[in-house]
């Protein structure tokens, strides 16, 4: 019997990789930049709210997607973007999280009056303000706040969803695909600027409806990423089978993947060319584990937008786990899932049958195969720390 319990959770160094800046606002703040921006609510009370939008359980993927037209809705401007961030840095610290990867959709909050820079900028404003407040206190046995920012590009997009896909859209007289394939490549080439100007992106991403929109179609922006050293992370098998996962590597250099809920999944293969669907999965997850692709895994985000899984013992995690694969667990929207990092790593230590050396990788994991954004070298003397306070702890509390 594991002595893991939520206090220890709580104490130990933690990172959340796949957390979704406008999924993961304070449900107060929302309410407060709908009010001072006059923007409409279906309920301006936080008990309100929880009952008609950011609910416990989702009846589908669109009930679970509402919740992002009133929190893009109010992340409309730098200063909002910049609180956010701020905001969101403070919470995850709060609970013991050393290490966020913080992922948004600049394109979703581009007006008349701001560009992607600008955009990008008020984010790191705000994680940067957060870092050098949360660490000008550090105790000699604490871990420093570090952060990277990934921008995702979007499988595909419509008018209605911006004003920068409105442009996009007017300038454009190619098909659909094709404008997919041109704004993700802008995106990239803007991601790779940035970087070079200072700012810490450490990577780019796919988001979006998978099913019908293959990230093939993204395969020039990934290409430009891996040709400029930024890393790849994309959301795969999240709503759609291994052959997915499977682009995301071969065609998009995924050095991680987003969820990879279907990964063992023989039903879920469409491709015809694939015959013996069996040793397709297990040639694929065989190569994902040697090359150390590291899922990120989002418990709570996937039983709620996954009805089949009723608990997490209908997840694939234990057997993600059990074949060795790089698992790191992350929260994905903390307020649309109701969620954080202790809750998720509760849930694991609950729901499956881990030994404490499992659940330690899962923890450590998170720092090892981060896109950490200072030199290798700094981050090797950070992941040391984190391990030295994590089995420093362990070897109070479980042994
Ligand atoms: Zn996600």
């Amino acid at each position: 019997m594991s002595k893991i319990t939520e206090y220890f959770i709580q104490k130990i160094p933690k990172t959340d990789l796949h957390l979704h800046l406008d999924g993961s606002l304070r449900l107060s703040s929302l309410i407060e930049m709908a009010k001072s921006q006059r923007l409409e609510l279906p309920s301006c009370e936080e008990s309100g709210m929880n009952e008609l939008v950011f609910k416990e359980r989702y009846a589908n993927l669109g009930e679970y997607l509402a919740g992002f037209a009133y929190t893009v809705g109010v992340l409309q401007t730098p200063e909002n973007l910049e609180r956010a961030a701020y905001e969101l840095a403070e919470d995850s610290h709060n609970e013991g999280v050393r290490y966020i990867e913080v992922r948004f959709a600049p394109q979703l909050h581009v007006t008349h009056a701001t560009e992607i820079g600008s955009i990008v900028r008020a984010v790191a404003k705000g994680l940067e303000k957060a870092k050098k407040h949360l660490n000008a206190s550090l105790s000699e046995s604490d871990l420093p706040f570090e952060y990277g920012i990934i921008l995702c590009a979007m499988r595909r997009f419509n008018r209605q969803m911006s004003t920068y896909y409105e442009r996009v859209l007017n300038r454009s007289t190619s098909s659909m695909r094709y404008s997919y394939a041109l704004a993700s490549l802008a995106l990239v080439k803007e991601a790779v600027k940035l970087r070079d100007e200072g700012l810490p992106i450490v990577g780019f991403d796919l988001a979006g409806e998978e099913a019908g929109f293959p990230a093939i179609h993204h395969k020039a922006a990934f290409q430009y990423a891996h040709r400029n050293f930024l890393r790849k992370t994309v959301h795969a098998g999240e709503a759609y089978g291994p052959e997915s996962i499977f682009q995301a590597i071969t065609e998009c250099y995924a050095n991680r993947i987003g969820h990879g809920t279907f990964l063992f999944s023989k039903e879920a293969i469409k491709l015809k060319s694939i015959k013996d669907k069996a040793q397709y999965i297990a040639q694929l997850s065989e190569y994902i584990a040697n090359q150390r692709i590291t899922i990120e895994v989002c418990p709570t985000s996937n039983l709620q937008t996954i009805p089949e899984f009723k608990t997490l013992r209908d997840h694939p995690l234990q057997q993600m786990i059990d074949n060795g694969l790089s698992v790191s667990i992350s929260t994905d929207n903390r307020l649309v899932s109701h969620t954080n990092v202790t809750h998720e790593l509760l849930l694991c230590t609950k729901h499956l049958n881990l030994t404490d050396s499992q659940f330690r990788d899962l923890v450590l994991a998170g720092f090892k195969r981060s896109f950490f954004p200072g030199p290798y070298r700094e981050k090797r003397a950070y992941v040391r720390r984190a391990i030295d306070l994590y089995d420093g702890f362990a070897k109070q509390h479980l042994d």
